[in-house]
């Protein structure tokens, strides 16, 4: 489990940042899109999205109505009482499921968006249409323009705004503890290293070890979900 010099980290601090992988070591959907098949790759790219959209949104739709059916772990909810109990609490994830969102996080930087919602490309309104029977292709309800799914294509590059909010949270953080973390684009994987360079405790919780392991203050090796509900649970104890 966790030492004693994390414990007394973890309760004295003021500015803590979670970084999240793939949907916290549980099967994820994000190897549907960026995974190592080559045919399922280019599927989503906005290429995709600009010279064959109906092919494009049939298949956004497939695995939104996939994710419809998932629900958050206790890994996600002790993530929302851990926001709940700190002043300065910043959630950053490249996951793109919306699991943290639909748990309940509101303080959550998705680093590669989220790829239940739409971006409306005529007034940036962000919204939902998850229903069975919603238009294949989504309509914006304020401006009637054409929208994309909110998420990072394969074809794109990483946004610079959400980048620097990441990288704002990290160097602030007092405590810095990443959660499953792989095979990740330098400029996220750089994220633990902002923090520990700044000051930060830097705690990896894991399943097996990673590309940061030998980065890390602490590294735990134990189901990263019964961990985060282990830290949400020592809180109740203050
Ligand atoms: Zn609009």
């Amino acid at each position: 489990m966790f030492s004693n010099k994390f414990i007394q980290r973890f309760l004295k601090a003021c500015q803590i940042v979670v970084f999240t992988g793939d949907n916290l070591c549980t099967e994820s959907k994000d190897a549907m899109i960026q995974g190592n098949n080559k045919q399922l790759r280019e599927l989503f790219t906005n290429d995709q999205l600009k010279h064959n959209d109906r092919d494009f949104w049939k298949n956004v739709k497939r695995i939104r109505m996939d994710l419809e059916a998932a629900k958050p772990n206790l890994g996600h909810y002790a993530l929302v009482d851990l926001e709940n109990r700190f002043e300065d609490f910043t959630l950053i994830t490249t996951a793109i499921d919306g699991l943290h969102q639909k748990a309940g996080n509101n303080k959550l930087i998705e680093l590669r968006g989220n790829i239940r919602r739409n971006l409306c490309l005529k007034c940036g309104k962000k919204f939902y249409q998850l229903r069975e029977n919603d238009p294949l292709i989504p309509v914006c309800p304020a401006c009637g323009g054409k929208a994309r799914p909110d998420v990072l294509l394969n074809d794109e590059s990483i946004d610079q705004n959400l980048l620097k909010q990441a990288q704002q949270a990290a160097a602030e953080a007092e405590l810095f503890i990443a959660v499953c973390l792989k095979d990740m684009h330098k400029y996220h994987h750089a994220l633990p290293l902002i923090a520990k360079a700044n000051g930060a405790y830097l705690v990896e919780l894991n399943t097996e070890r990673s590309a940061l392991t030998e980065n890390v203050d602490e590294f735990v090796s134990e189901n990263p979900a019964k961990l985060l509900t282990g830290l949400a649970l020592l809180l109740e104890k203050v």
